[in-house]
């Protein structure tokens, strides 16, 4: 399919190559809506086997964008670039600088941060090119690890999935298996555990459950594997994506999904499929979007109380989504983009208001 085919297909605004010879880079920025405002978007950094892989990752990432700024009532578009490039041998002030100068061209079109590959301390550099950078250190003026405040708009989101399904917010005696005890699976677990929830967890990394297991003895743990087959009321993946797919979805035996990973369903048709079972499915983009508030907020000075009342309205949001799901008798996923386009359309109509500058 050709370059314009694609764009047409996804509704993509502009998709920027950029390459420096000096350095090497080879990066593309693709911004794919700026209806809300200037898109915004983490910069991936990934050895991809080709251009073609680059390039569409960088499309359909900042197309999410869009739908997680909009259905989280930012107002911001969505983008995404990718840095064509391994993240552990190619990094270098030179290579982040000379990328900071591509995103200064496009004049606060385009704010970025970390991804996939790259951390915080890579931005330092580009932002001597740029003032177009988010998620920075706060020694460089910026709000830190997002992960304290994703984990808090999880927690807010699981209480608004078990209001939705047992008409009660209270997370006390509810049965949580939680998928992954990194950044925000710890935080969470944290959370769930103040209202007397009884914690099941598993992670690939042994010390992160005895770190878990250390502070909280309370805390069940089972293999990784075992984590899909636990008998529970919620299921909190916080580690990949994927990971609701057909091998698994038979194997729940819980009545919510909702937790932190991207990209939960493997595929849309797995939206369906818990639907269809009656199993209430949170969409990620929604639920996980406190990370995106706080880097938003620093646009505007950021404020942590600020930030946390927004991320809050996580709760309200999903309550929506599930309503519209409900009445519409559509999948959250589905509901949940809704939610997200009659917010561009409603927002997006203002500009036609003529005011002089
Ligand atoms: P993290 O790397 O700190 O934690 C992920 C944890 O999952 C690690 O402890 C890892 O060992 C574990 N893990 C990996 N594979 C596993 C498997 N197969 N089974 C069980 N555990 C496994 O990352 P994080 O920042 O806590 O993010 C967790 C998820 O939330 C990711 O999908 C991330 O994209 C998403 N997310 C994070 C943020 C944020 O602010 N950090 C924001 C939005 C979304």
């Amino acid at each position: 399919m050709g370059i314009f085919d694609r764009m047409e297909q996804d509704g993509q605004e502009q998709v920027l190559c950029c390459y420096d010879k000096a350095t090497g880079l080879k990066s593309i920025i693709a911004i794919h809506d700026t209806t809300l405002g200037p898109a915004l978007g983490g910069c991936r950094m990934w050895p991809y086997p080709g251009e073609e892989e680059a390039l569409e990752d960088a499309l359909r990432l900042s197309r999410g964008m869009t739908y997680k700024s909009a259905a989280s009532g930012q107002n911001h578009g969505g983008g995404k670039a990718v840095i064509w490039g391994n993240p552990r041998t190619d990094k270098s002030e030179e290579l982040f600088r000379a990328f900071g100068k591509f995103v200064h061209t496009l004049g606060g079109r385009f704010f970025t941060g970390t991804d996939v590959g790259t951390e915080k301390n890579d931005f330092v550099y580009s932002t001597m090119e740029s003032p177009y950078l988010v998620g920075l250190p706060e020694e460089h003026g910026g709000s830190g690890d997002s992960s304290i405040i994703t984990a808090f708009g999880v927690w807010k989101g699981i209480k608004a999935a078990a209001a939705h399904v047992w008409g009660s917010d209270s997370l006390g005696g509810k049965r949580i298996a939680v998928q992954g005890a990194g950044k925000v699976g710890g935080h969470l677990i944290e959370h769930l555990l103040d209202e007397g929830a009884v914690i099941t967890v598993t992670d690939v990394v042994h010390q992160n459950i005895q770190r878990v297991q250390q502070a909280f003895p309370n805390v069940a743990a089972v293999s990784t594997d075992a984590i899909y087959d636990v008998d529970c009321d919620i299921f909190a993946p916080c580690a990949l994506g994927g990971i609701i797919n057909d091998e698994t979805i038979p194997r729940l035996k819980c009545r919510v999904v909702a937790g932190a990973a991207n990209n939960q369903l493997l595929e849309p048709r797995h939206g369906d499929e818990l639907h269809r079972r009656n199993i209430l499915y949170a969409p990620d983009y929604v639920i996980n979007a406190g990370g995106l508030i706080q880097v938003a907020d620093e646009l505007m000075g950021y404020h942590h109380d600020r930030a946390f009342r927004k991320t809050a309205g996580i709760y309200g949001m999903l309550g929506q989504i599930f309503e519209i799901s409900r009445q519409e008798a559509i999948p959250t996923y589905l509901a949940a983009d809704r939610l997200a386009e009659r917010r561009i359309a409603k927002i997006g109509q203002l500009n036609r208001l003529y005011v002089a500058e």
